[in-house]
């Protein structure tokens, strides 16, 4: 819907294919997967597609449902279901669109050899569990699994995992020696890297590879922005300022009072709350651009409004411009450090991006 109270997520597609091609420049042997699971991270699916559909190797997302759209709309790249199949409708589903699978357990295995006939080949992965304990199939049942494939030589077979710490100081050597101990004389194709991975690890750059936070210009690491990786950011969440208040020395802000202005304050009210997709938990103090200058947010945040420190800035007044996160006209501010300000990742700030926020295309 169209709104006119100001809030808007600006998408850049631009900025998706710039990172895309970053990846691609990182990681040059390898294909990549675009994963545009959750509306492409918030910022929507068919935007996504629409930046990517001529630069991407394949697309990666959850819902079966979902990728048969995609491949009605005419891609004809691979599209993988990263949670695999949950029914023998989703079978046919894969059968008939060419949709390539991960199989993550015995009884998703099962439903598969079930439900399907495969007389055309058809790529499927089987994902091991190598530490994140999440899915996947371990030494127990990895080769039963492996024996009943090789009765069905038209199922194409990658093998897979994903990294539980490639962000952290565990790092991946010790998921990526499971793998080694697990695969034994694998001579298949792989897929293992996240962003993280792909940035900091080139041995994990195999046949595939899946980014999904660098697509959309936020960094996978709490010590390096993004900046410094070369990303450029895919949402600019941007807003107005649509009130103003001079404060006295001792004035509270907001509800629960929980900001007292130490001297004479101007702030300034901005259309986004917590119903927009703003984190609560972003204290005071959390940064945000006001007319090209950045400043920090004051007291508690709303449903729909939140406040901010128009002291220095004496030329913003109701209709001035706002930066929220991204890189608007009112300024940068990287979503990376909202989300640490609020205690959170930029992954969940732009997946939570609400509804009635209009998307608009740059
Ligand atoms: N692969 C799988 C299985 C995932 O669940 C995800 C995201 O959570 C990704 C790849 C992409 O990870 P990232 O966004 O950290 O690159």
């Amino acid at each position: 819907m169209k709104t006119s109270r100001p809030i808007r997520a600006r998408i850049s597609g631009a900025a998706i294919r710039h990172n895309y091609r970053l990846v691609k420049k990182l990681a040059p042997n390898s294909k990549a997967w675009a994963v545009i699971k959750a509306n492409a991270y918030g910022h929507g699916q068919w935007r996504a597609l629409a930046a990517l559909r001529d630069e991407a190797d394949g697309f990666a997302m959850l819902e079966c449902e979902n990728a048969v759209a995609l491949r009605e709309s005419g891609i004809t790249q691979p599209i993988l279901l990263l949670e695999g199949i949950f029914s023998a409708r989703d079978v046919r589903a894969v059968v008939e669109h060419r949709l390539t699978t991960v199989i993550h357990c015995q009884e998703q295995l099962e439903l598969l050899l079930q439900a399907g006939k495969f007389e055309a080949p058809l790529a499927i992965y089987l994902k091991l569990n190598t530490g994140m304990n999440r899915l996947g199939f371990t030494a127990a049942n990895l080769p039963r699994a492996l024996e009943m494939l090789r009765q069905v030589p038209t199922l194409e077979v990658s093998l897979m995992t994903h990294f539980a710490e490639a962000d952290g100081e565990r790092g991946i050597d010790w998921q990526m020696a499971r793998f080694s101990k697990l695969a034994g004389n694998w001579s298949g194709p792989r897929c293992l890297a996240n962003s993280a991975a792909i940035i900091r690890y080139p041995a994990t750059h195999t046949e595939w590879v899946r980014p999904g936070i660098v697509l959309y210009g936020a960094s996978p690491f709490a010590d390096q922005s993004a900046a410094d990786l070369g990303l450029q950011p895919a949402m600019t969440l941007e807003s107005a300022i649509i009130g103003v208040q001079e404060l006295a020395a001792g004035e509270r802000v907001g509800y629960g009072g929980t900001f007292t202005a130490e001297r004479p304050m101007r702030i300034g009210v901005v259309a986004c709350g917590y119903a927009d997709g703003y984190p609560r938990h972003a204290p005071s103090g959390t940064p945000i651009a006001v007319m090209g200058k950045r400043t920090r947010t004051i007291g508690r945040v709303s449903m729909d409004m939140l406040a901010c420190d128009l002291t220095d800035i004496p030329e913003a007044g109701i209709g001035a411009p706002v930066t929220l996160w991204g890189a608007g006209i009112a300024g940068p501010v990287p979503a990376d450090e909202v989300a640490s300000a609020a205690g959170t990742i930029a992954y969940e700030l732009f997946c939570a991006l609400a509804p009635r926020v209009p998307l608009a295309v740059d």
